[in-house]
């Protein structure tokens, strides 16, 4: 995996593939910040990747996937991202500062792009909304959101709060309070009846969750 740009994002990126054992070379322009990561990455080159023959030497095109973290410099990740997209990368993901940026990195043909900060800004504000006490989005109208039960809910077997037909979301694990401290979650039968102070994981379209939560 390659991952370009060792800016807070793509080092913070590069880090945590290295931790979850995956191969990385990450390459970052600025000499001094490939130095502050040389300890910590076993493979990081200094190069400007904005350079087709820098890209040749370095073998990134025998890689499957790369992810170029430049934010800033817009020109700089437009013109890595065609790079990239000319040596037939097959998985390419690419950091976005603003929407626009994101359009043109799409239109260039990165695969997945990115946009961290609007994206955390979302999620935050659904945190903040509501009883959500954790939200991840897993495709642009579905997510799955760690709430607790509502009132509704609490002291009825789940087959029978007809909860899927109500609000056409599914409650699929549950943490017990009861259970203490090392309560993990579990999945939920039609006999799992909710507490007040169970967490439970529900899953569905947006919509239904904000009507749910
Ligand atoms: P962040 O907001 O995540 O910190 P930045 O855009 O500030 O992201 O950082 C991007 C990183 O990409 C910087 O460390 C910069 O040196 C690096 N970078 C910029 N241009 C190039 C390039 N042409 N080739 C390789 N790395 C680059």
């Amino acid at each position: 995996m390659v991952v370009v740009g060792l800016g807070r994002f793509g080092g913070a990126l590069a880090l945590e593939l290295v931790n979850l054992g995956h191969s990385v070379m990450a390459i970052d322009v600025n000499p001094k910040t490939v130095q502050a990561y040389a300890n910590r990455l076993p493979h990081v080159v200094a190069a400007d990747t904005t350079d087709i023959e820098t890209l040749r030497q370095l073998g990134v095109g025998d890689a499957h996937r790369a992810v170029i973290a430049i934010g800033t410099d817009i020109e700089a990740s437009i013109m890595t991202t065609s790079l990239l997209v000319d040596l037939d990368l097959p998985d390419i993901w690419a950091k976005a500062i603003s929407r626009d940026h994101g359009t043109i990195l799409s239109r260039v043909g990165a695969h997945h792009v990115v946009l961290p900060e609007h994206e955390m800004g979302e999620r935050v504000a659904h945190l903040l909304s509501g009883r959500m006490l954790d939200y991840v989005e897993v495709d642009t109208d579905y997510a799955m959101v760690k709430t607790t039960p509502p009132q509704e809910l609490v002291g009825v077997p789940l087959s029978a709060s007809r909860i899927r037909a109500r609000y056409g979301v599914t409650i699929v694990s549950v943490k017990k309070e009861t259970d203490g401290p090392d309560a993990t979650y579990t999945h939920t039968t039609a006999d799992t009846t909710l507490m007040y102070g169970d967490h439970i994981l529900v899953v569905g379209t947006i919509h239904d969750l904000e009507r749910f939560v």
